[in-house]
């Protein structure tokens, strides 16, 4: 079966650049030894070919990598430019500094409304999802429980809001843009029943599986993984949901049992291969070739 992964973070040099001038004092190499990470090399087409030979050794046919702070979009589209076959280029955006320049090349525009402080409702969203809307991209909107561990590990401070996380605030952004795929990683990330509404009320809603799902701690009645894409896939069905690990650093590199978790909790939740491969790839693949 072809594997396609919605949701692996590109960590790039300027994404530490980035992180690290956030800390007063605090070097490239303070940085490194703090995370034990490989750090990457300064083109992120090196960083790119670090992430095939990953994908290939997995056995993994694509991945969207996302640019994980606001300004890294050229990172990620020029990876993908040197890979067009296998990778897709999503960014993390700020509203409130959009470039649609920079967006050239670009695929999925992520919103996180409770890291950098708006509601997904703000005017100032409207051109992202515009942006998307006329030249047939997807907006990805970080919903539901938010930390981030590199900035935690590297001692950055993270006031984020979470108020501004609930899949409901996206039911009337969803309904305005019906042809642009609006994707909610991790399930709503602890909204769950927000999500699965969502998603039930907006056809151009997509749930993505990604990351450990650890807000199913959460859940006020005991849920397990089997049980969570079962209730999806009663709710939302498998054209709607896109498989995806969270992957972020090497020497960890792709995380397989995140798959093999997923797989098997699909195998016993009674998938057919049939909507397997939905789920695995072909979901992600149709709204990527539009
Ligand atoms: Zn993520």
């Amino acid at each position: 079966m072809a594997v396609a992964d919605a949701h692996v973070h590109f960590f790039s040099h300027h994404f530490f650049q980035t992180l690290i001038a956030q800390k007063p004092g605090l070097t490239w190499d303070d940085a490194a030894a703090k995370l034990g990470w490989r750090m990457p090399e300064t083109e992120p087409e090196a960083l790119g070919a670090q992430w095939i030979a990953e994908l290939d050794r997995q056995g993994v046919a694509h991945g969207t990598l996302i640019a994980s702070i606001p300004g890294d979009e050229a990172s990620v589209t020029k990876a993908k430019a040197a890979h067009p076959d296998r990778f897709f280029a999503a960014a993390m955006v700020n509203p409130r500094a959009w470039n649609p320049a920079a967006a050239e090349g670009l695929q999925i525009a992520c919103l996180f409304p409770a890291m950098h402080l708006y509601s997904i409702q703000d005017d100032s969203v409207r051109p992202i999802f515009e942006w998307a809307q006329h030249n047939n991209r997807a907006v990805f909107v970080h919903c539901g429980a938010l930390s981030v561990g590199v900035r935690a590990k590297l001692g950055l401070e993270s006031r984020f809001d979470l108020r501004f996380s609930n899949p409901a605030d996206l039911h009337a952004v969803a309904l305005r843009y019906p042809h642009v795929p609006i994707i909610v990683p991790h399930f709503g990330a602890g909204y769950f029943r927000e999500a699965l509404m969502l998603a039930d009320l907006c056809p151009n809603v997509y749930l993505d599986t990604s990351s450990s799902n650890h807000w199913i701690r959460y859940q006020e009645s005991h849920l397990d993984l089997r049980q969570v894409f079962r209730r999806t896939l009663d709710v939302v069905g498998p054209g709607r949901i896109l498989f995806g690990t969270d992957s972020s650093f090497f020497p960890r590199g792709w995380q397989h049992a995140i798959f093999e978790d997923q797989a098997r909790a699909l195998y016993e939740a009674g998938l057919s291969a049939a909507d397997a491969e939905l789920i695995f790839s072909a979901n992600l693949l149709r709204i990527m070739a539009r």
